[in-house]
C-alpha cells in the first residue's frame, strides 16, 4: 500500500472514531491513530473537539514523538 493511500485510510478511520466519540462520549478523550504515514502504530489521545480543530486547520493527527522526528528531519507534513 502506498504511503499516500495509507495515510488516507488512517484519516478515514480517525473520522469514524470521531463520529463515534462525538455521539457517545463528547467530553472524553479517545484514541486516534497517528497519521504520520510511517505505519508507526502510535495512538494519540485527543478530545473530539481537539480532533475537530485539527481537521478544521487542515492538520494531521500526530503523536508528539512523530512530530518531533518530522521537525528534526525538516520534513514536509504529510497532508492527505
Ligand atoms: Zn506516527
Amino acid at each position: 500500500m502506498s504511503r499516500h493511500r495509507h495515510s488516507r485510510l488512517f484519516r478515514e478511520v480517525n473520522n469514524r472514531i470521531y463520529d463515534l466519540l462525538e455521539s457517545a462520549e463528547p467530553d472524553l478523550p479517545g484514541e486516534f491513530l497517528c497519521e504520520c504515514g510511517r505505519d508507526c502504530g502510535r495512538r494519540v489521545l485527543l478530545l473530539p473537539a481537539e480532533f475537530a480543530n485539527l481537521r478544521q486547520a487542515g492538520q494531521a493527527v500526530r503523536s508528539p514523538d512523530c512530530r518531533r522526528r518530522t521537525e528534526l528531519a525538516g520534513g514536509v507534513p504529510a497532508l492527505g
